[in-house]
């Protein structure tokens, strides 16, 4: 089979974030050093070599980029400087562009305009729903507190509306992301035509998906553990607040101020301090650039973090004004919130930076589907 090799790629990649990948001299130091590489999924210099080549299928089809957690040990150990492990960072970024079909991961990750825009424009967007659309539908600011002294948030935005514009918008991210795993899985398992895997096996392996996607196990083979713990943090006070707000809003968006103690407030304060802590994290160790793999920023890097920050922030505002009875600092806050949260996760989770978060647990998956993969019978 001849192989394409095509040397654009190398200035299709560069916009996603790599820099000087022509200082391997490939001695495979990194490769041997790297935790996570094993026989058969071998990285990263096999990768690095592949981007040098220009070889594109076999990169386009390559699970090893998100068997890499960027723990650093391979940049720290590269005679030539060539940070392989970012190297891996911007390969992802290319995958991720490349299995969705809309283009639009390939145009927040190369233009900072269009990601801008599109953030200013649902935010528009979302303001103009508050000030107008729920008012005409007989929703209202209102000063009036409850009994307990609380404001009414319910009173300005119903949390039935809510729910539903929260259940469209999860529809929409959830279809557009599992259209994107269905791209991935094609390139990684059957694009190659030349093996097949049982469906049994495909069932048999499947707790390895949950089982990755909650415990990120792989994370905990990095030299640097602690990075691991924050990571977790940050994932499940992410992944609570979803399920909560999308799932059981009407329960978490009352206007009663209920104790302290009860499920509905240690949850969001458990949500929120996983989150605050992970950010904390991830914040400081770019300013300061000690840790190998917060060296290197690409701005999707920074854009998350300042809007998942801005996000909790908000967050933690309009529950601080709304149970001491400050009507118009919550009801600003909420709008921000609202304003800051729905581009975020329409960019951030079927597009960008967030993706990871089932794109990694998957490869984990199809990796094991590779490994009992068998040839397929010829019909000739
Ligand atoms: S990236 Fe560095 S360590 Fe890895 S093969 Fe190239 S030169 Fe060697
Ligand atoms: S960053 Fe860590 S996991 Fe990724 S290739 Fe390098 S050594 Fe391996």
């Amino acid at each position: 089979m001849s192989v394409r090799l095509q040397p654009e790629l190398r200035n299709q990649l560069i916009q996603f974030g790599i820099g000087d990948w022509n200082a391997c001299y490939h001695c495979g130091t990194c490769t041997a050093i790297c935790p996570l590489s094993e026989k058969g999924f071998l990285f990263p210099r096999n990768k690095i070599r592949l981007m040098q080549m220009g070889v594109k299928d076999e990169l386009e089809t390559s699970v090893e980029p998100w068997l890499c957690y960027y723990c650093g040990d391979c940049t720290k150990s590269c005679p030539r400087d060539a940070n392989p492990g970012e190297l891996m960072m911007s390969l992802r970024r290319y995958l991720t562009s490349k299995y969705d079909w809309t283009g639009l991961s390939r145009k927040f990750y190369t233009s900072g305009v269009w990601e801008l825009g599109f953030i200013l424009v649902f935010a528009a967007l979302v303001v103009i729903a508050f000030l107008f659309l729920l008012p005409a539908y007989g929703f209202k600011f209102t000063t009036e507190l409850t009994a307990q002294g609380g404001v009414q948030v319910n009173a300005f935005a119903p949390w039935e509306y809510i729910e539903i514009f929260d259940w469209s918008m999860a529809a929409v991210v959830a279809l557009l992301l599992i259209s994107n795993i269905l791209r991935m899985y094609y390139k990684i398992i059957w694009k190659d035509g030349k093996t097949t895997v049982s469906i049994w096996t495909h069932i048999r392996e499947f707790w390895l998906l949950i089982y990755n996607f909650v415990v990120q196990p792989r994370f905990s083979k990095c030299e640097d553990k602690n990075y691991w713990l924050s990571h977790w943090f940050l994932m499940s006070g992410y992944t609570i607040m979803f399920i909560v707000i999308v799932v059981y809003l009407e329960w978490f968006q009352t206007d009663e101020i209920l104790p302290f103690w009860h499920p509905q407030r240690t949850l969001g304060y458990y949500a929120t301090f996983g989150l605050l802590f992970g950010l904390f994290v991830a914040i400081i160790g770019r300013i300061r650039k000690k840790r190998i793999k917060f060296q290197f920023s690409h701005v999707s890097d920074w854009l998350f973090l300042i809007m998942l920050t801005l996000t909790v922030i908000t967050g933690i505002l309009i529950h601080i004004f709304r149970i001491n009875g400050m009507a118009w600092a919550t009801y600003i806050s909420y709008i921000a919130h609202m304003a800051i949260l729905v581009p975020m996760i329409l960019i951030e989770v079927p597009f960008s930076k967030w993706s990871h978060l089932a794109y990694r647990p998957f490869a984990v998956y199809f990796q094991q589907l590779k490994k009992h993969a068998v040839p397929r019978k010829s019909n000739q």
